[in-house]
This record gives C-alpha cells, sequence and structure tokens, in this order.
C-alpha cells in the first residue's frame, strides 16, 4: 500500500504559493486513484496558516517543520526538513511543486532516503509520470520500483485546489540540523520593478516579437521607437507575458538597434524557454521549427506576418494574419484604449 505525502514550502507571508496548490491538485488525484492516505507535509517559519488554508483538503495528517531555519531557501536545512517528513509519515509517494527551491533540494533528499527523485512531471497517473525531454521534443511516461519515489511537478500543469480554510491541527516533525551547515543567507532580493517586468508566467497571453520589428519596413528604413511603444502599450494594456525569437534577442550582441526591453530571458524556443499561456499572439516572426518547438504548451496560437508562406502558414498557427504588424497592432491598442 502507497502512502502519498505532499511537501511544500511557505512562502514569506506564510501562506502556499499557487504552484503548492496546484501540486496538491496531483497529490489528491494520484492518492484517489491509488486509494491510498494522503499526507501534508509543509517547511518554513509558521505552518499554521497554509496547514488551516488546506484544513479540508482530506489529508489524514498534517506534518510541519518550523522554525527560523526554514524560513529562507538553504540547500541543508530544506533537505533536513524533508527527509524528517518523509520519515515521519513513512511516505512511499511524495508529491511537491517543481519550485526551484524544491527542485533543487528534492535529489539529494532523495539520495538521504535512499529513495529517487524525477522533476519537472506534467502528469501524474496511477503511480507513473509523465514528463517531457529533449527541449520538450519527446514525452515520456515512466514509473520506478524505488521507494520512497519524489516527485516534483511543473506548476502550470495543474489546476489550484481551492477549498474551504479550517482550523487543522499540525503534528510538528523535528528536523536533524546537526550536520547541516548554514553557510547560506538570504540578504535581500533584487528584481526589476513590476512595471519593467516582462515575463509574466501567469498571464493569459503570450505575446511574442520577432525580429521582423527591426527590419526596414515598406518605406525602405526601421521603426524601433515604434515598435517599441506599439509593444509596450499592448502589453501594458493587456499585462500579457512578452516573449521574443532567438533572432530579435541577439541582435543586441551584433550591435544592431534593438528593443531594450528584450532580454535573452524572454527567448521562447528550443534554445529559449517552453512557456505555458492559455494564448499565444506572434507578431514578425517567421515561425520557424526551433521558435516554434517553444510553443508546445501554448494551446490556441495566432500569428501576424508579412509572409503568407511562413512558418505559421505551414500549420503551426490555428490563425494566420497576412498583415502588417505595425498597423494590426496599432489599431488593436486603439481598440484596447
Ligand atoms: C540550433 C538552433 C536553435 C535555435 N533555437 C531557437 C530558439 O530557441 N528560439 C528561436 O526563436 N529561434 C531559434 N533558432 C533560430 C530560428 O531557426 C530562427 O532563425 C529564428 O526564430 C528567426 O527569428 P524571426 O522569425 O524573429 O526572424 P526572421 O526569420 O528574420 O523573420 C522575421 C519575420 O518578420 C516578418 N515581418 C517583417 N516586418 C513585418 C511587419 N511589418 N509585419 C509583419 N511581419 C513582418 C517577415 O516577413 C519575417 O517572416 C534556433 C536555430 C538553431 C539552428
Amino acid at each position: 500500500m502507497e502512502t502519498i505525502l505532499f511537501i511544500a514550502h511557505t512562502e514569506s507571508d506564510a501562506a502556499l504559493a499557487k504552484s503548492a496548490c496546484e501540486a496538491m491538485t496531483a497529490a489528491k488525484e494520484l492518492a484517489a486513484a491509488l486509494g491510498a492516505p494522503l499526507l501534508v507535509g509543509l517547511i518554513g517559519e509558521r505552518a499554521q496558516p497554509a496547514a488551516d488554508a488546506l484544513a479540508n483538503c482530506g489529508a489524514q495528517r498534517m506534518l510541519a517543520v518550523e522554525g527560523a531555519d526554514f524560513a529562507q531557501p538553504r540547500y541543508a536545512t530544506d533537505a533536513a526538513a524533508i527527509a524528517a517528513l518523509c520519515a515521519a509519515a513513512s511516505a512511499t509517494l511524495i508529491v511537491a511543486p517543481g519550485t526551484s527551491r524544491m527542485n533543487r533540494v528534492l535529489p539529494g533528499a532523495a539520495a538521504r532516503l535512499g529513495g529517487a527523485a524525477d522533476l519537472h512531471a506534467t502528469k501524474i497517473e496511477g503511480a507513473s509520470i509523465t514528463r517531457w525531454y529533449y527541449r520538450q521534443r519527446m514525452e515520456a511516461v515512466q514509473s520506478r520500483q524505488q521507494r520512497p519515489w519524489l516527485i516534483g511537478v511543473d506548476p502550470g500543469t495543474h489546476p489550484a485546489w481551492t477549498g474551504e480554510a479550517g482550523a487543522a491541527t499540525i503534528e510538528r516533525v523535528a528536523a536533524d540540523l546537526s550536520d547541516a551547515q548554514r553557510r547560506t543567507v538570504v540578504q535581500g532580493v533584487q528584481s526589476p520593478s513590476s512595471g519593467a517586468q516582462t515575463i509574466r508566467p501567469e498571464a493569459k497571453l503570450l505575446f511574442v516579437a520577432g525580429a521582423g520589428w527591426t527590419k526596414k519596413q515598406a518605406d525602405g528604413q526601421t521603426h524601433i521607437d515604434d515598435a517599441q511603444s506599439i509593444i509596450l502599450g499592448f502589453l501594458n494594456a493587456t499585462q500579457a507575458s512578452l516573449g521574443g525569437s532567438k533572432s530579435i534577442v541577439d541582435l543586441s550582441g551584433e550591435g544592431q538597434a534593438v528593443l531594450p526591453f528584450m532580454t535573452h530571458l524572454n527567448q521562447v524556443g528550443q534554445t529559449g524557454s517552453t512557456p505555458r499561456h492559455p494564448k499565444g499572439l506572434s507578431t514578425c516572426c517567421h515561425g520557424e521549427e526551433p521558435h516554434v518547438v517553444g510553443w508546445r504548451f501554448i494551446n490556441e496560437r495566432r500569428a501576424i506576418s508579412l509572409d503568407p508562406n511562413c512558418g505559421w502558414a505551414h500549420g503551426k498557427a490555428d490563425v494566420l494574419y497576412v498583415a502588417d504588424a505595425f498597423e494590426v497592432m496599432r489599431a488593436v491598442n486603439a481598440l484596447l484604449q
């Protein structure tokens, strides 16, 4: 008989992140499919608010490793906490959100427990997981005999669990920190201000800009300033997430006129990211395979290109507008206002 343990770390406000609620959905589905008991294991400075939020998730026991040592992401203390929770729960299948904090520590925790870990699961069916390999080109279904098996679930692959909050009773578990080095201390976070942030994983729409925005247009001139104001106007009005083709993000390295807010972090594709948004709109981009492979998880795809024979036209977009993206997006921005 398997025992399912859902593990999550709390955030700085002691609440659970959306990715944790998504992993809870995966854990509940797994427990239901196997007819196995579900337990919860929380890690953080204070676990009670998160435990209360999960009070009606159907867990048989609510375990927590709490304290100031567990407030910050730190490999040594997180690994000790996970190992302690798994042992206290006698868990065989452990489901955790695939946050950077968890993905860093799950394999190490598995090694301590004599188990195995797999990250980037997109689906859990029975006691098998589905994940993608080779830059999302191959999908594999895999299972393991080894227990405990720790599974990191990719954010965005499951609906977030919601339920009535309540008053949860926590069993506190002590983690052995006797040989845990506490050399890593988070002293602060540096990130762009939210206005300058163009990568928005939660956005409903991915807006992709291709190199065409920086190319000479029908009048024989480039129109970088126009491109910039049109793109930023659209992003501000819709709060869409910004992606770019490799060609446009590489242009800065070649000393060409570029869009200053476009960086390599925006690149979508084989050597870039594979974002998950319900919809995507590509503009001034040819739609070549190494780019479009990054659209694997975009459900509805539209493109605006001058070229009626571009890659998008070859079955990669649901709708292709053969049109000047400067004109179309100006009109769209006017409508949005
Ligand atoms: C190993 C390898 C890995 C790669 N990895 C990636 C990757 O991860 N991501 C990626 O993006 N690429 C990747 N590439 C590159 C990829 O093959 C393409 O070269 C790149 O995506 C092309 O970018 P683009 O479509 O923006 O530019 P271009 O090919 O220059 O296309 C510009 C498009 O804009 C259109 N256009 C111009 N003006 C307008 C206008 N006013 N209105 C509408 N349309 C207009 C043109 O018709 C043209 O179709 C990779 C290549 C290799 C070999």
